[in-house]
């Protein structure tokens, strides 16, 4: 095929196909990023839902826990340093005074409470006795005496603390060790909410002593978790020396240094809270401005996260900010695709809505997931896609094929006609120069003349033949051939064929061996047409014998058919064209085929023959050692 018409064919192919197919996959591409897009779009829309649910529960939550503590609030007003949450999740309720917050253990009354007994008078002049002979006089044994005296005359637990305090720091400094030992762990044994003026429980001074001896984990242990469990705040001081105390006491209460870390931190959140409470009420104030009224709650904090409103002066109620735990008041909030609270704003997450100004709800991973799949409609437009893609591109290579080989037929049918031409052309010129040379009749001897006479006939078969070849050809491309089909002994078939060629195999030089089975059952064959297709094979084997001159034409029966065998050992046929020989118009494309004469029908015509006496055609062949062509047929009555 020339380049020319492959570079057409090529062209036309991508316009018809390719051009198509591209635009149906770039329709495709985009129905399906659209169908993504709107997936989203209805992805975004619900999650919008799900938070705006959410943020309406939530804030309701929170408005019943802010109730319920201000509450209980007004009702223990008196003693505010409480930590008695009505409801787990609050974290602190704090008193706001002049536009500050005051942390929770200032607004504890136990520390006034303190200072009050310790300042009555009746108890004040006694401890003043006790301190001047203490500090002045330097007497401790006398000042341990007189505040056993104010010891007993304490009336109200407070000044039974300090008395046992001053008492044992008399003794301490006395020569009465053990017994200052005694009264620091009545002291140690004394109840939490005592608390004096520094915001420390006393029973931490004789704590902080009575650790400085071995012997006392136990007790000590035991009264710090007393101290832990105890309903109050504990005021950074107390919190700190709580946390030096545990240090040291791992062995006795591996958990204990842990508990008061979780307090430290707490106290250390109320504290920044502290700090920054101005600042939020600010924030807080100008969110309201947009919410129309609705309550603002604030996230707060690094560590734990709260979340943190205000409340204006309410009856009785001073007015006061309460928060609360963002986790335990959240638990069982979520929507699908969304989790948990957050004060951290990333791409996925959510914002919660006005009423939480800088608080969002965090993408679900699950979710994440679930975006970069393929939903089930783009599943389906790809599946179809890549199907009429595969159909198109299928069908593009099958029209392929077909265009190529219907082109490669009509230049194999161009070929044809020009070798045809030339086929007639050269019997027809020797029959004419010889009968030429016979009417001048100058010839003088007889062999010569017979020897002309048998050319010309001779010659003239070879143009019956190739004539009958084409038109055996045209009856079978019509669907016109017929046989005749009679009882014929194979025998005579084959010599006839070997007759006819006999003179055209002598005069080149070529030695025809034939091997003829005589007792062959006969065949039920149309004698003609068989006749004609070893002729075929014959003036193949001559043509195609190179410089050999030895053929052999065999008839013999195997398994109950008859094979006709014409062998040679010429140009022999590559491997790669054994079958396509058989092909109409086919001739093996090498140079020296081209100087040999050929229509390409030779064995197209075996094979039809063959095939129209129930049998088959074969070839075993090598390049350059020769071929073999067997014609097989079944036989009558098997032999
Ligand atoms: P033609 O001989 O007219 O070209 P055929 O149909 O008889 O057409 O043969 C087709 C092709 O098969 C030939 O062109 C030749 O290349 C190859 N061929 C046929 N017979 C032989 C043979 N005996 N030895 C080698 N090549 C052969």
């Amino acid at each position: 095929m020339s380049s020319r018409q492959n570079r057409r064919l090529v062209s036309l192919l991508l316009l018809a196909l390719l051009v198509p197919c591209g635009v149906l996959g770039f329709l495709s591409v985009r129905i399906i990023r659209q169908e993504g897009e709107l997936r989203e779009r209805r992805r975004l829309e619900e999650e919008e839902r799900a938070a705006e649910r959410i943020a309406r529960r939530l804030l309701g939550r929170l408005e019943r826990v802010r109730e319920q503590e201000l509450r209980a609030w007004a009702d223990r007003a008196r003693n505010r340093g409480q930590r008695l949450a009505q409801n787990p999740a609050t974290a602190l309720v704090g008193r706001v005074k002049d536009g500050r917050l005051i942390a929770p253990w200032d607004d504890d009354a136990s520390p006034r409470e303190f200072l009050e007994a310790t300042r009555e008078p009746g108890f004040a002049k006694r401890v003043r006795q006790g301190e001047q002979a203490e500090l002045v006089e330097r007497q401790p044994a006398k000042a341990s005496a007189l505040y056993r005296e104010v010891l007993r005359a304490s009336r109200r637990p407070e000044q039974r603390g300090e008395a046992l305090l001053l008492l044992a720091r008399a003794l301490e400094s006395s020569s009465a060790p053990g017994r200052a030992v005694a009264v620091q762990e009545e002291i140690l044994a004394l109840p939490s909410s005592i608390i004096d003026d520094q915001g420390l429980p006393i029973r931490l001074y004789a704590a902080s002593q009575l650790a400085k001896d071995p012997g006392h984990e136990k007790a000590l242990a035991a009264a710090l978790h007393e101290i832990l469990a105890e309903p109050r705040w504990l005021s950074p001081p107390a919190c700190y020396l709580l946390r030096d105390l545990s240090a040291s006491l791992t062995e006795v209460a591996p958990d204990l240094p842990g508990a008061v870390h979780r307090r430290l931190l707490e106290v250390e959140q109320v504290l920044a809270l502290r700090d920054e409470y101005p600042k939020l009420a600010t924030l807080e104030e100008a969110a309201r401005r947009t919410t129309n009224g609705e309550p603002v709650w604030l996230p707060f904090g690094d560590d734990e996260l709260w979340l943190v409103r205000t409340n204006p002066r309410l009856g009785e109620l001073p007015p006061s900010v309460v928060a609360v735990r963002a986790e335990p008041i959240s638990s069982g909030l979520e929507a699908p695709g969304l989790a948990g609270l957050s004060a951290a704003r990333d791409p996925q997450s959510r914002p919660l809505g006005p009423s939480f100004p800088g608080l969002y709800l965090a993408a679900s991973p699950l979710d994440a997931r679930a975006t970069t799949g393929w939903s089930l409609p783009q599943q389906f437009y790809l599946a179809a896609l890549a199907l009429a893609l595969t159909v198109a591109l299928l069908g593009g290579y099958l029209l392929w094929r077909d265009v190529r080989r219907e082109l490669g037929m009509a230049e194999l049918r161009g070929h044809f006609v020009s070798s045809v031409s030339h086929e007639l052309r050269t019997p027809l010129t020797a029959i004419r120069m010889f009968a030429e040379t016979l009417r001048e009749g100058r010839l003088e001897r007889e062999e010569t003349r017979e020897e002309y006479l048998d050319t010309i006939v001779s010659e003239s078969e070879r143009l019956t033949r190739l004539v009958d070849n084409v038109l055996d050809f045209s009856r079978i491309e019509r669907g016109r051939k017929t046989y005749r089909f009679r009882p014929t002994s194979l025998g005579a078939v084959v010599r006839a064929a070997a007759r006819a060629v006999q003179y055209p195999l002598a005069s080149q030089g070529f030695r025809l061996k034939a091997e003829v089975e005589e007792d062959l059952s006969a065949a039920r064959a149309d004698p003609d047409a068989l006749e004609q297709a070893v002729l075929n094979l014959l003036t193949n084997a001559m043509k195609y014998s190179g410089d050999a001159r030895d053929i052999d034409l065999r008839l013999r029966s195997i398994d109950g058919r008859a094979e006709i065998q014409v062998v040679d050992r010429g140009i022999g046929i590559p491997a790669e064209e054994q079958t396509r020989v058989f092909e109409k118009f086919y001739r093996s494309p090498t140079r020296e085929n081209e100087l040999l004469p050929g229509t390409g029908l030779g064995l197209t015509l075996v094979e039809h023959v063959a095939r129209a006496h129930g049998g088959s055609v074969a070839v075993e062949s090598r390049p350059g050692e020769g071929s073999t062509f067997s014609i097989r047929i079944p036989l009558e009555g098997g032999r």
